[in-house]
């Protein structure tokens, strides 16, 4: 890289003399539960760290009118009061080189059965050169990492010669608004970089996601004449195995996928929740599960949509009691575009060098059958945007970690990438 070997040198020890303060504030922010609609607190911590390195902040509360008519809007039925994002930027006086976007969310998955997790989620701690904790890796180390990056430049007496926005958004896990409603406050740069996991290699081609929800009825009876009734649970049942089906056509069409032909099961569906019947003596009237399934780059949203909704209905009708009182499919949260990098070569180029400097090896590419905020910056406002973070286990699960000699080295790559792609002038 044109980066002197000696600056890149400085660079990567200003961010090793302060990565024990780093490793605390990331678990000082992992200790802040952020799932979905309590997400507030947390983003008052990451204001308060942007306004320690003078950045200038904005903290907006996002409202659903200002972005439900964009392209890329996911819908959710969900009150959207105290729901805020938080962007930090650096302007400079002139600015010169090339601008950046260093995004990441806020909003952590539900911790699940607190018995199964070793140590409590809400309670991090290191063990054994891992970051523990709900959220650790996905992905508080990532939106701390973005701060210390920039934090490192500053410690060497630098600072960025273009414009850097430090974002921090809500609601990537469930459709992605906080990241749109950047967008439509008019945030733009010459590429941006989210490290969300990715065991450092970069994300150049994700599956689309798209959450649904179907509510099943039936025919409630005594169970001593259970004949007579309809059971919900078992046909809600009937509807899952068509539509596991329907998963099996999906990834038999991979080979028609330029980026996914090879991988052993890109297409991924899940019954994530499902609620139904109230006693054990009555044949249950209703039963509601909801599913996420993921869509291959070589299909469109509404063709998964249009088969998705065949898939039920065909169901159904071969259901004894459905096929007179066909099931309600409700589409709600993740409706995401699948994603493939276009146009990223120089930014890449640039990544790739940082990496190598750091690493001692080549940037790898990925496939992810996630989705995950990237999306927008490349779909909707034609920005190249790198998913490129460090290495995690159990991400959505128990005993979620992130390693950390991996982010002290995303760290130091991401500090030498805002060097290079943005250029430096001496503060
Ligand atoms: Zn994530």
């Amino acid at each position: 890289m044109s980066l002197a070997a000696d600056i890149a040198r400085k660079i990567m020890d200003a961010v090793d003399a302060r990565f024990d303060d780093q490793v605390e504030v990331t678990a000082d922010l992992v200790r802040i539960p952020s799932t979905r609609y309590k997400e507030a607190p947390a983003q008052d911590f990451m204001a308060r760290l942007y306004r320690e390195q003078q950045l200038s902040v904005d903290r907006w509360q996002i409202r659903l009118d200002d972005i439900r008519h964009l392209p890329g809007y996911s819908p959710l039925q969900q009150d959207y009061e105290n729901t805020w994002n938080v962007v930090g930027a650096w302007r400079p006086t002139n600015p010169q080189g090339r601008s950046v976007i260093l995004n990441g969310h806020i909003d952590v998955v539900p911790e699940g059965p607190l018995d199964m997790w070793q140590r409590p989620p809400f309670a991090p701690e290191v063990r054994d050169g891992w970051l523990y904790g709900r959220g650790a890796a996905d992905m508080k180390a990532g939106l701390v990492l973005n701060h210390y990056a920039l934090l490192a430049l500053r410690r060497c007496g630098y600072r960025p010669a273009a414009e850097v926005y430090l974002q921090s958004v809500v609601e990537e896990e469930c459709t992605g608004n906080g990241a749109l409603a950047c967008l439509q406050r008019g945030y733009r740069a010459d590429a941006a970089l989210i490290p969300e996991p990715s065991s450092h290699a970069l994300t150049v081609a994700q599956v689309g996601v798209m959450w649904f929800q179907v509510k099943v009825t039936g025919h409630p009876v005594h169970v001593y004449q259970a004949d007579a009734g309809s059971n919900a649970i078992e046909s809600a049942f009937r509807l899952i195995q068509a539509l596991r089906e329907l998963e099996k056509n999906w990834n038999a069409r991979k080979s028609d996928d330029a980026h996914f032909h090879d991988h052993h099961h890109p297409a991924n569906f899940n019954v994530g929740k499902i609620n139904g019947g109230d006693w054990a003596s009555s044949v249950p009237a209703w039963c509601t599960f909801d599913m996420r399934v993921g869509v291959l780059p070589s299909m469109s949203l509404s063709q998964a949509r249009r088969e998705v909704e065949d898939c039920v209905r065909n169901a159904a009708a071969r259901d004894p009691y459905l096929g007179n009182s066909p099931p309600a499919l409700l589409w709600e949260g993740f409706q995401a575009e699948p994603f493939v990098l276009s146009g990223h070569e120089k930014v890449r180029a640039v990544l790739d060098a940082a990496h190598r400097t750091v690493f001692g090896k080549p940037l790898v590419d990925e496939r992810s059958t996630a989705t995950a905020d990237n999306r927008f910056f490349g779909l909707y406002a034609g920005i190249p945007a790198l998913v490129y973070g460090p290495r995690s286990k159990d991400i959505h699960g128990f005993d979620e970690c992130v390693e950390l000699d991996s982010v002290r080295r995303i760290t130091q790559s991401t500090a030498l990438f805002v060097a290079e792609w943005c250029g430096l002038e001496t503060a």
